[in-house]
């Protein structure tokens, strides 16, 4: 039977069967037990499925991962230790060394430094292009070995909305796909396959797991690029994997399944940044109620940007929410239930001010945490992009008075008293 979204945060990816247990079940076992050699053999060959070792698949993480595919409406998912581990098994599934790699700008400092310095170290080249570029100029940045194209639906921090399909239709022109970290929008607000997006990531440490309680993260395949279009493009994919008794992807899972089962096969194998099972068991506790909690952040979001707006010792605001922003046309568009609850702002007074309005904070805590049941509160010049000069922030829409402001899922009214006994210092 097909289903509403909230029906599948709370059901999906796991139906239990006559007198099986109701709550998706902890598999705390790194292995899994076979009567003869020749049925284990079958696993590792790739040609029966099933369990055999819990760096590579455990039916928890499974039947997480299931739901999450199942939100995105994508055809196959797997979850990762972190969303670092997703950003990174997401490009180096189809980029090697001698690869290109076209980026947004305005993404998560930690995947930018894990692009710009560790896999450039790789020998993967990444060209950073800002969201609101001509079509001119991210035509440009294409190249004879270009192998993806990367961004963010709503970059943190610099909270700019990409408009996804015009990314998705240079990336398709191409013949390269579009990769999504969705993140921020979580599919209750945006689904980025329905835009042309090809593969999409979480960090799900945010929104879907939400009580600030694991790290992980996930990548979900739409199984809608054909590979086989470009064999010489992505030959890991559409040539013999020789690691693998030379199974071609492509060939033998479909282009539904071909591009999970690799990284699963290649990449979980060989870097192993594998979730546990527990982490996943509570990751689905926080799914279950993302669509209910996600109506309340971003209400939230949107009655303390607004409040924001009118202070006096406000300088200004970001928040797509906001019929003046910059992003408000995409954000109505691919945004259209509710953008999120992390809204930026600058506090009159730069830099100094800042901090002092972030120490007077009595109800929003200061962590690097973000999107988090409980309100949070970061001035990220000063934390978790400390590493980038002033150039490389305004690359990133990062002002060094930029305050990130994470709407948690108390009532608005306090939020906002909070937040005016701490700008009126
Ligand atoms: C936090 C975050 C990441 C990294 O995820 P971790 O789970 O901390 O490894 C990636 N992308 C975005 C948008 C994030 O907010």
């Amino acid at each position: 039977m097909s289903t509403r979204l909230g029906t599948k945060c709370v059901q999906g990816g796991y139906t239990p069967g006559n007198g099986e247990p109701r709550q998706i079940p902890i598999i705390q076992s790194t292995t899994f037990k076979y009567d003869t050699s020749e049925d284990m053999g079958k696993l590792f060959d790739l040609e029966a499925s099933g369990y055999f070792y819990t760096r590579l698949q455990n039916p928890t993480n499974d039947h997480v991962a299931a739901k999450i595919c199942e939100l995105e409406g994508g055809t196959a998912a797997m979850l990762t230790s972190s969303g670092q581990a997703a950003s990174f098994y997401s490009v180096f599934n189809i980029a090697s060394c001698g690869d290109h790699v076209v980026s947004s700008s305005t993404i998560y400092g930690g995947t930018y430094n894990l692009f710009a310095v560790t896999m450039k170290r790789m020998g993967i080249e990444f060209t950073f292009v800002s969201p609101d570029c001509t079509d001119e100029e991210l035509e440009a940045a294409f190249k004879e070995n270009t192998k993806a194209v990367f961004g963010e639906t709503i970059a943190n921090p610099a909270l700019t909305v990409l408009d996804i399909e015009r990314f998705a239709k240079a990336a398709h022109r191409h013949g390269v796909p579009l990769i999504i970290d969705n993140t921020f929008a979580t599919p209750v607000n945006c689904r980025p396959f329905e835009w042309g997006a090809d593969i999409v990531t979480h960090s799900t440490t945010k929104y879907m797991d939400g009580h600030g309680a694991g790290v992980g993260g996930c990548i979900v395949d739409s199984g809608k690029f054909d590979w086989t279009k470009y064999p010489d493009k992505f030959p890991g994919l559409c040539t013999p994997d020789e690691s693998y008794h030379g199974v071609t992807y492509t060939e033998r899972f479909g282009l539904e399944g071909a591009y999970i089962t690799k990284a699963t096969a290649q990449l979980m194998r060989d870097f192993g940044s594998i979730q546990s099972p527990q982490n996943a068991f509570i990751l689905n506790l926080g799914l279950e109620s993302l669509h209910v909690r996600m109506k309340r952040h971003s209400e939230n979001g949107q009655a303390v940007a607004e409040f924001l707006k009118s202070h006096p010792n406000v300088e200004w605001v970001r928040f797509a929410g906001l019929p003046d922003d910059k992003y408000y046309d995409l954000a109505q568009k691919y945004l259209p239930n509710g953008v999120c609850g992390v809204v930026s702002f600058g506090v009159k007074g730069g830099r100094k001010a800042a901090e002092a309005f972030m120490k007077r904070l009595k109800i929003a805590a200061i962590e690097t945490h973000v999107a988090d049941a409980r309100t949070c509160c970061l001035h990220p010049a000063s934390a978790t992009h400390r590493q980038m000069n002033d150039a490389e922030l305004e690359a990133a829409g990062v002002s060094p008075d930029l305050v990130r402001y994470s709407c948690g899922l108390e009532d608005a009214k306090d939020l906002i008293a909070d937040l005016d006994q701490a700008l009126r210092g």
